[in-house]
């Protein structure tokens, strides 16, 4: 018993609770960290996607502001804008050269107070006027340019003209020998924004495909940029956030699972191997609990518990069934010649004849010292008697034989038979007077209760 419980074991169902909490919290973790990682990654893949889109627009106003400094600084291009005699000179190279190489839209050049001294306009945008560009915006334009404190006092905006928005520049002459600003010019560029420009930049930047939302004053987010006048906000640009999460999700979930499915196949393994050594250790404790340690056949507690069971069962359906009361005769005197150790072999070597005579469903056990008991159940008297001579027989014609000593042994069995009876224990206290009673009659012998 004190083995028993120097054993330390948690049952199946605890392993297993904790085992689901285990799983559980594991599960909860990894989602938590995965949702964590992913919505990390979305925001990290939109934000670097606004910074892309956003880069490419001052890009190509870096471009557009280049192509202006060229002409600022070009003291021919300031004459043919500034006098009439250079008009046709001015309509091709500040007009249609500037259109057809750099895609612009219009060119304007202005002197005091604003005045228009040139302007024109290209093949694809001929209804714009230059009094549909001049106003509020322009002025502020202007005005930004003069505080810029940079050589060439470019300045960029936005301008809505009728139901378009274009990328304005602007900046003064420069004299080409001494650098001077000339006061009162102002040379203006224009582009239209529209869906070639946005394809254009999603081309050459490798952005997701872009769409201008004109007169829509988006909330500043991650996926929209807004197109500003020094006034107003005119259009935005928007587009489709990537989401690498959507690409991801599938072969983390399957990494997932697996990891899943091994854990639940290994912990299975696990119980499994621990329920075999439960079992195997339940074997042995019920073993231990219900036999005789030096015999290996039935105690006395199991025999008269399982007895009292075959004895109700036989009872019940009015089955024939006997008891055996077994001693053997002058053990005491094999332990005075030969020793104890030698009468515990001796009570080995009777066990063994025994079992080896009974059939596998006849119930024997040790009572204690050197009687045993039989129960028969299912067995008539006659063929009770047989088997109890039989028994009786066997070990006398076994001689047992140890340390080169040999003994013979022999039994006095007492019988009963269950008719007469009303509870195991009378039974057995039968067959134990009737054990008696062969001992009285001279030993190795066989005798019947109520005979
Ligand atoms: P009888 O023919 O009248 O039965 O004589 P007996 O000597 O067999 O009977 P008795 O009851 O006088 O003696 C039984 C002996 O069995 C006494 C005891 O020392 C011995 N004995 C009981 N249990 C064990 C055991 O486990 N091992 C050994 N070696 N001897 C035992
Ligand atoms: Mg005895
Ligand atoms: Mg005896």
């Amino acid at each position: 018993m004190g083995k028993f419980f120097q054993q330390q074991f948690i049952s199946i169902r605890s392993a297993m609770s904790i085992i689901s909490w285990l799983y559980f919290s594991m599960i909860v973790v990894v989602l938590s960290v995965l949702i964590y990682f992913l919505s990390s990654l979305d925001q990290l893949s939109a934000k670097e996607l606004h910074e892309r889109v956003s880069l490419a627009l001052v890009n190509e106003n870096r471009q557009e502001l280049a192509i202006l400094v060229e002409y600022t600084y070009w003291d021919e291009a300031y004459n043919g804008t500034f006098f009439d005699d250079e008009k046709v000179w001015a309509d091709e190279n500040v007009g249609s050269y500037l259109f057809e190489t750099y895609g612009i839209d219009f060119s304007l050049a202005l002197g005091k107070d604003n005045q228009v001294k040139f302007f024109a306009s290209s093949e694809t945008e001929p209804e714009i006027q230059a009094s549909d560009i001049l106003g509020k915006e322009i002025n502020q334009l202007v005005l930004l340019s003069n505080e810029l404190e940079s050589k060439t006092q470019v300045a960029s905006t936005y301008l809505r003209i009728g139901d378009a928005i274009y990328l304005v520049v602007g900046g003064p002459f420069i004299e080409e020998d001494n650098g001077d600003i000339r006061p009162d010019t102002f040379l203006l560029f224009g582009r239209k924004i529209d869906s070639e420009y946005l394809e254009g930049l999603t081309k050459n930047y490798q952005l997701q495909a872009l769409e201008l939302l004109i007169n829509t004053v988006s909330k500043p987010s991650q996926s929209s940029l807004n197109l500003n006048s020094p006034l107003e906000t005119l259009a935005s640009v928007r587009w489709t956030p990537k989401v690498p999460s959507k690409d991801v999700l599938p072969s983390i979930v399957m990494v997932l699972s697996l990891f899943l499915l091994g854990t639940i196949i290994v912990s299975r393994y696990i119980l499994t191997l621990e329920q075999a050594n439960r079992e195997a250790y339940e074997n042995k404790i019920f073993f231990e609990a219900t036999r005789d340690p030096l015999t290996q056949i039935h105690n006395r507690k199991y025999f008269m518990e399982m007895a009292r069971k075959e004895f109700s069962v036989s009872k019940r359906y009015h089955r024939p069934f006997c008891v055996l009361m077994i001693d053997i005769d002058h053990f005491k005197n094999i332990n005075d010649s030969y020793g104890h150790s030698f009468g515990d072999s001796a009570l080995m070597h009777m066990a063994d004849i025994c079992s080896n005579v009974l059939r596998e469903h006849d119930l024997f056990g040790r009572l204690g010292g050197e009687e045993f008991a039989v129960v028969l159940p299912n067995t008539s008297y006659e063929k009770s008697l047989q088997v109890a001579e039989r028994v009786r027989q066997e070990l006398m014609e076994s001689p047992f034989a140890k340390d080169a000593k040999t003994i013979k042994m022999t039994v006095s069995i007492g019988m009963a038979e269950l008719s007469k009876h009303e509870a195991i224990e009378l039974l057995i206290e039968h067959a134990d007077k009737a054990m008696y009673l062969a001992k009285s009659r001279g030993r190795n012998r066989v005798e019947c209760y109520g005979e």
